[in-house]
């Protein structure tokens, strides 16, 4: 075993959905540990974070039944896990005793939560990371079943993080410091860690937790600072697809895909990765694979510096729906200074998060998309900072558009092509698709448009059809998914 590779495997909440897909996480870890060092990352069980946040949420009314109801059901799911998972006696009885007190803590968090009727950011985190401190355990004793020295590993001790309780950040020098004192010795010693995705903790050991979604963050947090050849995500889907397979039947997965366009990708619709999660990795060009726990066999999506070498410029077509435009216009606008600064600036003070802006040369209107959720608080807003141009005509109107969706063409290489643009729009037109507004971001690795919701669906056919992605871009990408891994 060469000690100089080591590769992280993060296991997403489906992948230890129950005893069966542990054992199967287990297995693949196994296997990957005969010519590695390998770091387990788990998020926790399927489901589990949700009921956390609910028996948190339903507490602060000051009703101790549903948390300590939602605390007991935990704990039998998880002993029922434990029953189906491990055979040894001895290691059984000592694992059912530790989730007990996994289990009393969460529910003296939920009590005291009833008692102060006040769910504070921090005690929500503490609540809601238990669903990862349940999982690591069992992962670890699932190994140790296989006859591998599976060892769980908090995250608090590893990932040291700003104080932003539900949304923290990593400390990287500090984290790297004490992700190689506390792993390395481990791995010397041919230990297998799994660590606690989701979670970590301040400097000073205030536990944070980094934002929904977050073990993937955590998992190449934890490659940066391990220096590890690659990290692996596993979840429930072959990897990153050239369309939403729910719009497109006919999407083929991605083999190899740059950074650049995974960000643009996971940021627009593909919900197949936490959207931070290749920060900490692409300044190191540490890889970054999407494979699927249930079907191990299969090669799934590389992610890299460069991406996959083929002439293709457009690589995947995706959706937004769930989303509002929101139009600020009026003639008085025209060659008026400090409408765009006073909109966005209202919207800031919504904290909603903009998806597009677009705005025409013609100054009559500015656009932007948000997400529906943010839609009522960001039209108040605006409402009060142009109350004044709205009373004398200058804004004549603000007006919402749920009924959209935005639709993005997305490849790095599309950069510098000339007619990617032209073609998207022909084929749209052809089609007799309208156009609500356009944008194009200057980095050029996404051209965004946006349509009316009704006709999403065609739209994102049309143009995976008009760039051909149904088909292989090059004979490394022809073989099937299934059978990949005959060819490797
Ligand atoms: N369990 C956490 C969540 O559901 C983190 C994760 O799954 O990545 O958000
Ligand atoms: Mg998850």
């Amino acid at each position: 075993m060469t000690r100089e590779t080591i590769r992280v495997m993060k296991f997403g909440g489906t992948s230890v959905g129950d005893a069966a897909c542990i054992r199967r996480a287990a297995e693949i870890v196994a296997a990957a540990s005969s010519d590695a060092a390998v770091v387990a990352v788990v998020s926790a069980m399927g489901g589990v974070t949700n009921r956390l946040i609910e028996a948190a949420q339903s507490s602060v009314t000051g009703d101790r039944g549903p948390g300590v109801e939602i605390a007991e059901a935990l704990g039998k799911q998880h002993r029922a896990t434990i029953e189906d998972l491990v055979s040894n006696d001895d290691r059984r009885a000592k694992l059912v005793a530790e989730i007990e007190k996994i289990i009393e803590h969460v529910t003296g968090l939920c009590y005291g939560t009833a008692l102060l009727r006040e769910l504070t950011p921090r005690v929500l985190d503490e609540i809601v990371s238990t669903g990862e401190r349940l999982s690591a355990r069992l992962l670890a004793s699932a190994l140790c079943e296989l006859g591998l020295k599976g060892v769980a590993v908090e995250a608090t001790e590893l990932i040291v993080t700003d104080n932003a309780s539900g949304r923290a950040e990593p400390l990287m020098a500090q984290t790297r410091e004490r992700a190689t004192v506390r792993l390395l010795p481990l791995l010397e010693g041919d230990s297998v860690p799994v660590v606690t995705g989701f979670i970590g903790a301040t400097a000073g050991g205030m536990l944070t937790t980094l934002g929904r979604g977050g073990s993937d963050y955590s998992a190449t947090i934890l490659g940066a600072a391990l220096d590890a050849t690659e990290v692996i995500i596993w979840t429930d889907v072959d990897g990153v697809l050239t369309a939403d397979p729910r719009l497109v039947p006919e999407a083929r997965t991605l083999r190899e895909i740059s950074y650049n366009e995974a960000a643009e990708l996971a940021y627009f619709g593909a919900k197949v990765l936490h959207p931070k999660t290749l920060r900490p990795v692409s300044e190191a060009g540490i890889p970054v694979w999407i494979r699927n726990s249930f079907a191990p066999e299969r090669p799934g999506t590389k992610i890299t510096a460069t991406g996959h070498p083929t002439a293709r410029g457009v690589k995947a077509i995706t959706a937004i729906s769930g989303v509002s435009l929101i139009t600020v216009g009026g003639r008085g606008m025209v060659g008026l200074p400090g409408v765009a600064g006073k909109t966005f600036t209202a919207v800031a003070d919504a904290q909603a998060n903009i998806l597009l802006i677009s705005q025409s040369s013609s100054e009559n209107d500015i656009c932007f998309i948000i997400n529906s959720e943010d839609e009522t608080r960001t039209v108040e807003k605006l409402r009060e900072a142009f109350a004044f141009a709205l009373a004398h005509h200058e804004v004549e109107h603000i007006t919402v558009n749920p009924e959209i969706a935005i639709v993005a063409v997305v490849g790095e290489r599309m950069r510098g092509m000339v007619g990617i643009a032209g073609r998207t729009f022909s084929a749209l037109g052809r089609r007799g698709i309208n156009i609500i507004a356009i944008a194009q971001g200057s980095s050029e690795y996404n051209v965004s448009f946006v349509v009316e919701a009704s006709i999403v669906r065609d739209a994102v056919q049309t143009l995976h059809n008009e760039f051909g992605l149904q088909r292989p871009a090059s004979r490394f990408e022809s073989v099937p998914s299934e059978t990949a891994v005959a060819s490797l």
